[in-house]
C-alpha cells in the first residue's frame, strides 16, 4: 500500500494565510486567468490519466475499465473531471456575467444588478470513493467562481491523495490552490480556521463535526452526504433490465458509491421471481468458476476497517443470503451479496451499507414501500422500476429524496444540467456544472441610484406626514381577488379547472343554441 505523507499540522495556518494572500492578489478576478487554471486542471488529469488509474487500482483495486467506462458513460471519474474542467472553461464567461433581476418599474432606474463574486478562500474535503471527481471535479467549479482553494483529499486513498500533492503544484498556481493531506488531526486543524465556504463530501457522522466547527466562524457549508438509497420494485417492470441495472449499480466500485442502491423493497409475492432474475444476471456478469474474486472487473473494499464494518452488518443479518456471501479479510474482498427476507429492523437496515451487499425487504404492496421510505431519513437517491407511469408518479409525488430515477440507477449525477445534492440527512446544497459555480459564488446585490430619483422617492425623509404616508401606497402590490375558502380539490391544478369551466361554458352555450333552434322549429 502506498505511503501518504501527512502535511505537518503547524503548516496548515501558514497555507491558509498564503491562500488568503493569493485571493487578495486579485489574480482570479481575471476570467482569462481562471480559464488558464481550468485548462491546466484538465491537462493535469488528461496527461496523468494512466497514473491516476493505477493509483485508483492501488487504493480501491478498481479496474481501469471502471475508472474509464463509468466515466465515459456515467461520467464519474477521469473523463468527467476533464469534462467538468472543460465545461467550466467554456462557460465561465457566461456564468460570471452580472445579471439583471426581472424588470420592475419601481426599481429599474436604480439599475439593480447581481454581480457574481468569489466567496474567497474555500475548502473542499473529499471522501475516498470517487476521489478524483469529488476533489478535482469540484475544484473546477471553485476556480471558475474565482476562489482560492484548499483541497483535503481522503487519507484512505493514499496513492491518489499522494498524486494530488505531487501534481497540483506542478499544474496549478500555488498561490491559488493547495493540498493538505492527513486524517483527523489535520482536518481538525483546517476546521479551526476561518474559511469562506466549506464543501464537505462524506458521511453524516463527520458532517456534524464539520458543521459544528464551521458554525464557530459562521462559515457556510455544503454537505454532500450519503444514506440508504432505496429501490422500489413493481412486479409490472422490465425484470431483466431491472436486474441488470440494480446488480450493476451495486457492484460498481464494490458498492462504495453514495448513490448505489442500498436496499430493495419488493412485494413479498414477487421476491423470489426478482431473486431468480438477479441470480441469472450474476452468472452473466461473472461467468468464471471463481466469480468476481478472480475477476479483474471488481473492486475491493477501501480499508480493512471498512471491510470489518460491512462484514459485521452481514454477520448480524436475520435474512437469507441467496447470492455471494464470500469474504476474504486479507484481500479486503466481499463478494456481491444479495440477502432476501430482510426485516425492516435488520442489521443491514441500520446504516448505509456502502459496500456490495444488497438486502431485499419484502413488503405487502407499493403503499407499504412508500410508508417505509417516508418513515426513514430522506435518501440521497430513490429508484423505482415499473412500466406503469401512475406508479412512477405516485412514488415521485409521495416521497422526498435528493434525486429520483425511474428505471435507472447511479447515472443521474453525470447527467449534465441536473443538480446533484441531498435533502436533510443526505445533504444540503448542490454541485456539478453551474451548480458548483453557484455554490462557490456570492450573489452580490447592487444598485446605482441617481440623486434626481429623490424627486420621486423624497417622501421617505422626515418630517413624516399623512400625504407622505399615502405616497407609500403607490409601492404596495395589488392582490388578486380574496379567495372565498381553500381550493375544493388539492390535487387538480388550476389550469385543469380553467379547462373544465371553459368546457362547461361551451356545453351550456351549445345546449342553449340547440334549445333555441328547437324552439324556432
Ligand atoms: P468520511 O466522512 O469518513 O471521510 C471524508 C473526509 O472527512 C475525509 O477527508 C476524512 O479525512 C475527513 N474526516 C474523517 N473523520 C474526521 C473527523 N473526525 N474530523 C474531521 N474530518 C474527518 O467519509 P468516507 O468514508 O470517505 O466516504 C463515505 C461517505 O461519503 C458515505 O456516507 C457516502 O455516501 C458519502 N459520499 C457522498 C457523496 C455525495 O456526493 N453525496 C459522494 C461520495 C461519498
Amino acid at each position: 500500500m502506498a505511503e501518504l505523507a501527512y502535511t505537518p499540522v503547524d503548516e496548515i495556518p501558514k497555507i491558509h494565510a498564503e491562500l488568503r494572500a493569493g485571493f487578495n492578489s486579485g489574480k482570479l478576478k481575471s476570467i482569462e486567468y481562471r480559464k488558464y487554471q481550468l485548462l491546466q486542471l484538465a491537462y493535469l488529469v488528461q496527461e496523468n490519466a494512466d497514473r491516476i488509474e493505477k493509483a485508483l487500482q492501488s487504493d480501491l483495486g478498481r479496474p481501469a475499465i471502471e475508472s474509464r467506462f463509468i466515466v465515459e458513460i456515467l461520467s464519474i471519474e477521469i473523463n468527467t473531471t476533464i469534462g467538468d474542467a472543460l465545461t467550466a472553461y467554456e462557460s465561465v464567461e457566461k456564468w460570471a456575467k452580472p445579471e439583471k433581476p426581472p424588470f420592475h418599474l419601481n426599481w429599474t432606474l436604480m439599475k439593480p444588478t447581481i454581480y457574481k463574486e468569489a466567496k474567497g478562500v474555500v475548502v473542499i474535503i473529499s471522501p475516498f470513493n470517487y476521489p478524483v471527481w469529488l476533489t478535482l471535479g469540484i475544484l473546477a467549479g471553485a476556480i471558475a467562481a474565482g476562489n482560492c482553494t484548499l483541497l483535503k483529499p481522503a487519507e484512505s486513498t493514499p496513492a491518489t491523495s499522494s498524486l494530488f500533492a505531487e501534481l497540483v503544484p506542478k499544474y496549478l498556481d500555488n498561490d491559488l490552490v493547495r493540498v493538505v493531506n492527513g486524517a483527523v488531526a489535520e482536518t481538525t486543524k483546517i476546521l479551526e480556521l476561518p474559511w469562506d465556504h466549506i464543501l464537505y463530501t462524506g458521511s453524516g457522522r463527520v458532517a456534524k463535526i464539520v458543521s459544528a466547527a464551521a458554525a464557530k466562524h459562521l462559515t457556510p457549508v455544503t454537505l454532500e452526504l450519503g444514506g440508504k438509497s432505496p429501490v422500489i420494485i413493481d412486479p409490472n417492470c422490465d425484470l431483466e433490465s431491472a436486474a441488470s441495472r440494480i446488480l450493476w449499480g451495486k457492484v460498481v466500485n464494490a458498492g462504495q458509491t453514495c448513490v448505489a442502491p442500498d436496499y430493495i423493497l419488493v412485494p413479498r409475492s414477487f421476491q423470489d421471481t426478482f431473486v431468480d432474475a438477479l441470480k441469472k444476471k450474476y452468472q452473466e456478469f461473472y461467468p468464471g468458476a471463481q466469480g468476481p474474486k478472480e475477476d479483474e472487473a471488481y473492486s475491493r473494499i477501501v480499508t480493512k476497517q471498512a471491510w470489518g464494518r460491512i462484514k459485521g452488518l452481514l454477520d448480524g443479518t436475520k435474512g437469507t443470503v441467496v447470492i455471494g456471501g464470500e469474504v476474504d479479510e486479507q484481500g479486503k474482498y466481499i463478494a456481491p451479496t444479495i440477502v432476501k427476507d430482510v426485516p425492516g429492523d435488520d442489521s443491514l437496515m441500520s446504516e448505509e451499507i456502502f459496500g456490495p451487499v444488497l438486502p431485499i425487504v419484502p413488503v405487502e404492496d407499493l403503499d407499504e414501500a412508500i410508508r417505509y421510505v417516508n418513515a426513514h431519513d430522506h435518501p440521497l437517491a430513490l429508484y423505482v422500476f415499473t412500466k406503469d407511469d401512475a406508479v412512477k408518479k405516485k412514488v415521485l409525488t409521495s416521497t422526498q429524496s435528493g434525486a429520483f430515477s425511474a428505471g435507472e440507477v447511479l447515472i443521474h449525477p453525470g447527467v449534465e444540467g441536473l443538480p446533484f445534492g441531498g435533502i436533510g440527512p443526505s445533504g444540503s446544497g448542490y454541485h456539478t456544472g453551474k451548480y458548483t459555480f453557484d455554490t462557490f459564488t456570492h450573489f452580490r446585490a447592487a444598485l446605482d441610484s441617481p440623486s434626481w430619483l429623490d424627486k420621486i422617492l423624497g417622501f421617505r425623509y422626515p418630517p413624516y406626514s399623512v400625504k407622505k404616508l399615502k405616497a407609500t401606497d403607490r409601492f404596495r402590490r395589488k392582490l388578486p381577488a380574496k379567495p372565498s375558502g381553500p381550493p375544493t380539490s388539492l390535487t387538480s391544478s388550476s389550469s385543469w379547472r380553467k379547462w373544465w369551466v371553459f368546457a362547461l361554458a361551451i356545453a351550456i352555450a351549445a345546449g342553449l343554441t340547440k334549445r333555441r333552434a328547437g324552439l324556432a322549429n
